[in-house]
């Protein structure tokens, strides 16, 4: 029989008729003939609670106990999901990450996957049961449980497919259940009329991910791309629709330039001023950060004003970050001897993605117009081959990406057209 891993996030699970609705969705599955894992998050809000709690106590709580913590809010739904499908009359058994073996390294609260054993997983599907296994956590050599970073069950549900898989195991696809009906052009709770895309590539997917889409987490995709797991975003709610596939697409043309865009709110903006401008600044700067694991995303380095010659850097950073960051502030300072650490927490980062865009100039182009034309004042830009960034003020987040999605026709009735493919 063939596998199929099914994953359900926070917001499926959120009370018990929607741990009844999903134990419905496995079910379903088991009855079409596939043997079944599932991968489950925590209840609702309950990372956020826990997280809550732990910060009512400490404004600086240890990544360790952190992760004790929060890995708690996973066991409660595995075990809440495995007693209402044996209810159903279905065999069901839940797993710690820690009781399949989903290994990671030793790093607490931004944990990556190092190995998943499939013995337990696989004897439990030999027995005929349905296994259930706690998402965003693992377990290192020692014994230590980690988690994986916000978000983070959906890398566990595709590490679990992508490892079956290798070892042939029979895998069929890994389906992502959310609150949505798809990956959307843009987050369809913020833009409405944000069209339902029927397929998109790893890539773009990633990209999206990576600028701050947050129905996928990035390292999910970037798994399901390295081993090539297909991968669908799907409803708990509307079980017959097949949601959004991701997939490596090959189409010879793509119409679209841009696929998606993404609004980010998580992050905070540093500009370290008047730095001297010699060698080895931007290393020392970065080296430190980097010492500290504090992941910088969009940097600028100014040009160099003649009367001084100094310049300023400015880089954003995750807004959970910042306390870190302070923390570094004597630091630097005392390294390079800037004139002000300056830092902006009303920023929002608006992305737009697209495979299409390669070697098109003018997409930058457009995205730079539409702002200025609605007179939004665009304080940092960055691109990659796919995607086009702009840090705006927070206030203007809204009107900028509503004016995007009209300028790159991201928004309307119809499932987008994007390579090729042609709506239902
Ligand atoms: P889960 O609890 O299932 O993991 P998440 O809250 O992590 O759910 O992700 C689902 C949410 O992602 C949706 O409710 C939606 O608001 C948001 N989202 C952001 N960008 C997109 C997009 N491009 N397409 C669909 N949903 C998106
Ligand atoms: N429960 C974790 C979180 O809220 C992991 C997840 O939902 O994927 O971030
Ligand atoms: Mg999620």
């Amino acid at each position: 029989m063939a596998i199929v891993v099914q994953k359900f996030g926070g917001t499926s699970l959120a009370d018990v008729e929607k741990i009844k609705n999903v134990a419905r969705a496995v079910v379903r599955e088991k009855e079409l003939g596939n043997d079944v894992v599932v991968v489950v998050s925590a209840m609702g809000h309950t990372t956020d609670n826990l997280i809550k709690l732990a910060h009512d106590i400490s404004k600086n709580p240890s990544s360790r106990e952190m992760d004790m913590l929060m890995s708690t809010g996973e066991q409660i739904s595995i075990a809440l999901l495995a007693i209402a499908i044996q209810e159903m009359g279905y065999k069901a058994v839940s797993m710690t990450g820690a009781q399949v073996g989903i290994y990671t390294e030793d790093t607490h609260s931004k944990a990556r996957i190092i190995d998943i054993k499939t013995d337990k997983i696989m004897n439990h599907i030999k027995d005929g049961k349905i296994v259930i296994v706690a998402g965003f956590q693992g377990i290192t050599k020692d014994g230590e449980i980690t988690t994986l970073g916000r978000g983070g069950s959906d890398t566990s549900a595709v590490a679990i497919a992508a490892k079956l898989q290798t070892e042939n195991l029979g895998i069929e696809r890994c389906d992502i259940y959310s609150d949505v009906e798809g990956i959307y052009t843009t987050d369809p709770r913020v833009v409405p009329t944000a069209r339902k895309l029927k397929e998109i590539s790893y890539e773009e997917m990633l990209e999206l991910a990576r600028v701050g889409a947050n129905v996928l987490h990035p390292r999910s995709v970037e798994t399901a791309k390295q081993f090539q797991v297909p991968m669908r975003l799907r409803s708990s709610f509307k079980l017959d629709d097949l949601g959004t596939l991701v997939i490596g697409v090959e189409k010879m043309e793509i119409y679209k330039p841009v696929t998606g865009l993404a609004c980010d709110k998580s992050q905070v903006r540093v500009v370290i001023c008047d730095i001297p401008d010699r060698p080895g600044n931007a290393s020392k700067l970065f080296s430190l950060l980097a010492k500290y694991e504090l992941s910088v995303d969009m940097i600028i380095q100014s040009y160099a004003r003649s009367s001084n010659n100094t310049n300023d850097i400015a880089f954003t950073i995750d807004k959970d970050d910042l306390p870190k960051f302070m923390t570094l502030k004597d630091e630097i300072t005392s390294i390079m001897n800037p004139s002000n650490i300056h830092i902006d927490e009303d920023i929002a980062k608006i992305s737009i993605v697209g495979a299409g865009m390669i070697d098109r100039p003018g997409i930058a182009a457009q995205m730079f117009e539409t702002l200025a034309k609605e007179s939004i004042n665009i304080k940092m830009i960055s691109t990659s081959e796919i995607k086009i960034s702009c840090l705006v003020e927070k206030m203007h987040a809204k009107q900028a990406t509503e004016a995007l999605c009209k300028a790159f026709e991201l928004d309307g009735k119809d499932v987008a057209l994007v390579h090729g493919t042609l709506p239902d």
